[in-house]
């Protein structure tokens, strides 16, 4: 074909195109630049976290936020309605004679299993009163606590009673709301003995990752000793607290020892009905493939802490 003049426009830019074009360009930097420029001269709309608030931050959340729960022992009964009433085992209470009466020994509340539901709360029979509150709280309570960040679930097992201490239950007067600290204090403490007292639970967390898959796999002996008497010391007062409860031993089972993808590599249909096996009598603790080593492992330690093999601070007893 020959190149016959169509009058089509040929693409080639004209020179005022040209240079319009960059004009247009350089325009839309200027403006948009400006915009941002104009926001060094403005206040900022947004604070540094946590320290640079007018108020301290824990203020400016609602009164009835769920936060961390608290107990004022100063004030509880020991009766156990918010053990009973939790429905998925977070609160441990033990009630031991000490000399010539009845006093708790222990109560804790695993804030990391906690979903908030304030049964607890509602089942306390014991109305307190707090400074700084407009409403009236109980005994156990939410708190506006909510920091607690932690590589260890173990941590945030919040022990009210100090291990060796014992509390007596407090009596009651009937239509009297009992004074108590400012929500929040209690839990702030507990919080912090958590970090102490679970120093060897923190220990196991802290093994990377490496170091375990090397033990697990091998035997080899470096952090070997560690290992197990961290995990020991973690697992103790959770098999203790379970008790001769056989329920509260397959949801121990099942939450520390099994890998929970319900994959059913052991024979059974589900991670919880392995549980139930080994505690009906299935010896072959290595059946969970996907948990491997360290799930054969941590079996074999519960089930030997409920033998009394091991001692809680992760040494052996005999
Ligand atoms: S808030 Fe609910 S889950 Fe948490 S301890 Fe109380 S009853 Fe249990
Ligand atoms: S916190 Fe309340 S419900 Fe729980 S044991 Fe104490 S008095 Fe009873
Ligand atoms: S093999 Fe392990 S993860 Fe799979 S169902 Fe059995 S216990 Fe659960």
């Amino acid at each position: 074909m020959t190149g016959r003049p169509t009058g089509r426009p040929t693409g080639r830019p004209t020179h005022a195109g040209y240079f319009g074009a960059i004009w247009q360009s350089a325009r839309s930097i200027l403006e948009g630049m400006s915009v941002t420029l104009s926001y060094m001269f403005k206040p900022p709309t947004t604070v540094q976290y946590p320290d640079r608030l007018p108020v301290p931050m824990i203020d400016t959340i609602p009164e009835r936020y769920r936060g961390f729960l608290e107990v004022d022992l100063a004030t509880c009964t020991g009766c156990k309605a918010c053990e009973r009433d939790c429905p998925i085992n977070c609160i441990v209470i033990d009630m031991e004679k000490v000399g010539d009466v009845r006093a708790m020994t222990r109560f804790d509340i695993d804030m990391g299993k906690c979903m908030y539901c304030n049964i607890c709360v509602e089942s306390c029979p014991i109305p307190t009163r707090s400074p700084g509150d407009t409403e009236d709280a109980k005994c156990i309570r939410m708190t506006r606590e909510f920091e607690a960040a932690t590589d260890s679930f173990s941590t945030l097992t919040f022990r009210f009673i100090r291990p060796g201490d014992a509390v007596p239950p407090f009596k009651p007067k009937k239509g009297v709301i009992e004074a108590s600290p400012r929500r929040g204090d209690i839990a702030r403490q507990a919080r912090q003995r958590a970090q102490e007292y679970n120093a060897l639970a923190a220990r196991w967390a802290t093994l990377t990752a490496d170091d375990q898959r090397r033990h697990d796999n091998t035997g080899e002996a470096i952090n070997a000793a560690d290992v197990i008497k961290a995990r020991v010391a973690d697992l103790h007062p959770k098999v203790a607290a379970a008790g001769d409860d056989l329920r509260r031993l397959e949801d121990l089972i099942h939450a520390e020892a099994l890998a929970q993808t319900d994959c059913e590599a052991c024979g059974y249909q589900s991670c919880r009905q392995y549980a139930q096996g080994l505690i009906q009598g299935d010896t072959d603790r290595g059946k969970c493939e996907p948990g491997g080593p360290r799930s054969a492992r941590d079996t074999r330690l519960i089930f030997e802490i409920r033998q009394g093999a091991w001692k809680s601070d992760g040494t052996r007893a005999d």
